[in-house]
């Protein structure tokens, strides 16, 4: 009680609650995508990131964020970045979850999928320590072709134990691994690269060089090695560039400065300059592009993830919020145009799970030519839309909680986390036009449009917009799209193939709802914008995280 006034009408967090468990839309799609997944693990991880103690995790991790110690106070050399406790107590709660190498090395079914659910339920506690979880997770299959580096490396890549140690490989419990492509004169466009990589020889991890150049960005410096990309004497190639080298010496890796962010403030990023630092050669020399793209086809995928579990954070403290906030005589979400926005928000939120999940699943079937399709078709389209509409969506999120959505309180304030977060996921791993032209290159391929037809019969007949949308996005792509017109082709596909999917996992008033605003037309260029007919109740009530 203040002398002043009594406090009242605010809400009570959201802490404590089981975030796999409150969550119908993940669990749908888990049953729809492999009915027999053991989803255990996932209601055990559930519970822990939902905790009030990991959640002061997240929050610390971004307040104390990470300083780099360049040199020790004696002048030597040092390149190290120093974390705040709780940024190695979530490092270690996410590799103990499995969500970094975990899925190459153990024999579970469906691993890449229970993973992909795993990652996007650990992206409501924290993302951005799930940066160097993502890229650990995803240099597997650009490492496998170096075959004694991967024999090597793979123990400590797929353990689930977290070691920050800056040590040799094998003297540690656990690694992580980065990628270096990105200089100051081109990230896009990395055939713009410079950085040179002399040949030096040969061992027992084949093809060496000595590099020299820079990464303009450079994540997670910390890592246990790197792929980066090179010039050498055959051209641009990918190389495994390690901190530590096998005689125990530290590599000639310079951290210059960390990046100072809009967000994603607990991992660092950095910027580095090699000065002849040991590499060896990955895959074919003068192929690096698409080598390292192995590894970026998977840090996509982890994109549509992480935006989609903080679409589904955002909507959760958003519905928590107004299921408690009374404004003008009647709780906030029983006003009909907050009824509107929460509906509208569900809906979107509900369809990104949709998607990366589905394509989350075609990881797990590498022998399946349809799925080797849609993995091809839907990385751009997923990656390029999802987090498209993240930014967009945790503004609306965070304004249903009007002022207090705003405030960062320390590090209270979750919704301006996730507002900063948000638009990362579109830049990084190749920004929305990189994904947009990805995927005219991807419809190049002869059998797209039958396979993308494939995907959307099994909704035929459902509801008529999605049935034009389904017998147009054919002719489109086998028209091919020219570059001026790839962003709404890319998010028509997107669009459709949600449709197609909530068809399949979601109750009949998310699936009509979905169809009627974004197939049909009846809604503006809002959230909460939805037409007459729709059962607001129905669709509120499934996405409630209680
Ligand atoms: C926090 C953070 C961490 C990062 N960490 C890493 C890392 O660890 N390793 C790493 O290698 N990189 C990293 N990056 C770099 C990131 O991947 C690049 O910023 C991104 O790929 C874009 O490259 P760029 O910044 O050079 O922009 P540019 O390539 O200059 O692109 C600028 C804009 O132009 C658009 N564009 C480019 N080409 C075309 C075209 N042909 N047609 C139409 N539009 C086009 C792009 O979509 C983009 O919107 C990180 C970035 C951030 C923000």
């Amino acid at each position: 009680m203040s002398a002043t006034h009594e406090v009242f009408n605010q809400v009570d967090p959201l802490v404590d609650v089981n975030l796999f468990d409150g969550n119908r839309a993940m669990q749908d799609a888990l049953r729809f995508n492999a009915p027999e997944l053991d989803t255990a693990p996932l209601h055990a991880l559930g519970q822990e990131v939902g905790s009030a103690e990991m959640q002061t995790h997240a929050r610390l991790a971004n307040v104390f964020t990470p300083q780099l110690k360049s040199h020790d106070r004696f002048g030597h050399r040092m390149d190290q970045v120093e974390f705040h406790p709780s940024y190695h107590a979530l490092m270690t709660a996410a590799t103990a979850a499995g969500l970094h190498g975990t899925p190459w090395g153990e024999g579970a079914a469906n691993p890449h999928l229970s993973r992909a659910a795993g990652f996007m339920l650990f992206t409501e506690l924290e993302p951005s320590t799930l940066c160097p979880i993502s890229m650990s997770y995803a240099v597997t299959p650009a490492l496998k072709d170096n075959p004694d580096i991967y024999r090597d490396w793979a123990p400590q890549l797929t353990s689930r134990a977290y070691d920050p140690a800056l040590k040799r490989w094998k003297d540690k419990a656990g690694v992580t691994m980065g990628m270096g492509m990105t200089e100051k004169q081109g990230g896009s466009d990395v055939r713009a690269n410079t950085t040179q990589a002399v040949p030096a020889g040969s061992d027992d991890w084949g093809q060496r060089f000595t590099v020299t150049g820079h990464k303009w960005f450079f994540s997670a410096p910390m890592c246990d090695a790197f792929l980066v990309l090179a010039q050498t004497p055959k051209g641009l190639s990918c190389l495994f560039l390690p901190r530590v080298l096998p005689d125990g010496s530290f590599n000639k890796l310079f951290i210059q400065r960390l990046k100072d962010k809009l967000g994603n403030k607990a991992n660092a990023s950095s910027e580095v300059e090699f000065v002849g630092a040991t590499a060896w050669l990955v895959g074919e020399e003068g192929r690096g592009v698409p080598q390292i793209l192995a590894m970026g086809t998977m840090t996509r995928l982890d994109c549509a993830l992480g935006t989609s579990g903080l679409m589904r954070q955002a909507l959760s403290i958003a519905l928590n919020h107004t299921s408690q906030r009374m404004a003008f005589g009647k709780k906030l979400i029983d006003q009909p145009l907050m009824k509107n926005v929460l509906a509208d928000l569900a809906l979107e939120s509900e369809a990104a799970t949709a998607l990366a999940l589905r394509l989350a699943r075609s990881f797990d079937r590498p022998g399946d030519a349809h799925e080797q399709a849609m993995q091809r078709l839907l990385t751009p389209v997923a990656k390029f839309w999802i987090c498209k509409r993240g930014s967009h969506f945790a503004e609306e999120a965070m304004e249903c909680l009007g002022g207090n959505g705003y405030v960062e309180e320390g590090g209270e304030g979750i919704m301006a986390r996730i507002y900063r977060e948000m638009p990362v996921n579109s830049i990084w791993e190749g920004a929305g036009n990189i994904m947009a032209l990805d995927l005219l290159r991807a419809l190049r391929k002869a059998d797209a449009a039958a396979a993308l037809a494939h995907e959307l019969a099994p909704a035929k007949g459902l509801h008529p917009a999605l049935d034009h949308m389904a017998e147009s996005l054919p002719i489109r792509v086998e028209q091919m799209a020219t570059e001026m017109e790839a962003r709404r082709l890319a998010q028509d596909v997107a669009l459709a193939v949600q449709a197609a999917l909530l068809a399949q996992t979601a109750p009949a008033a998310v699936f009509g709802a979905f169809c009627e605003s974004r197939l049909a037309g009846h809604w503006g260029h809002s959230f909460g914008s939805l037409g007459a007919g729709v059962d607001f109740d129905a669709i509120i009530a499934r996405a409630q995280p209680r």
